[in-house]
């Protein structure tokens, strides 16, 4: 069913553990499970350039989601609670692309009460200077953390975020 992922009865949106508003369980949420799509608008980059100036923020902050290098969901405008899942080095969901849509899955059993996270992963191409590090830092707090919510580019990861190329 195509709107079957719009809503969730599992989760709701809170005040986040760590920043702004979060997504939590209400509901215990098993491994595997489909919770709910990442609804937005879709755009192309150039659109994605024109509504947002990486420049201009002192932090990146927006509701994207770069399904490749051609389309961007844009979830700032047309969202659902998706858009309001924070980034954890250590999460216990994951964006899962299936043709060219985005899904939010738990990789864990998520008891309730329990913020979900995913890796945004934001891709970067390599080096990751402190300037990047500091335009993009996470404080999800956990062991694993890599204090950035961006990730080297792998080649062999079909589905992340992406940064744009600063000049
Ligand atoms: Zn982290």
């Amino acid at each position: 069913m195509y709107f079957k992922y719009i809503k969730s009865e599992s989760i709701e949106v809170r005040d986040s553990v760590i920043q702004g508003k979060g997504v939590f369980a209400v509901k215990k949420i098993r491994k595997g499970q489909r919770i709910i799509e990442y609804i937005g608008e879709r755009i192309s980059p150039e659109e994605e350039t024109d509504r947002y100036d990486d420049e201009s923020m002192d932090r990146h902050h927006t509701f994207l989601f770069a399904i490749d290098d051609k389309v961007t969901i844009d979830a700032g405008r047309i969202g659902n609670d998706a858009k309001y899942v924070n980034h954890s080095c250590e999460p216990n969901c994951e964006a899962v692309d299936e043709e060219g849509r985005i899904f939010v899955e738990a990789i864990k059993t998520i008891q309730p009460g329990t913020e979900l996270f995913y890796d945004y992963a934001f891709e970067q191409e390599p080096p990751l200077t402190q300037e990047l590090i500091d335009m993009y830092p996470c404080r999800c707090g956990t062991k694993k953390c890599r204090g950035t919510i961006l990730k080297v580019a792998e080649q062999s990861k079909p589905q992340k975020q992406t940064v744009k190329k600063r000049k």
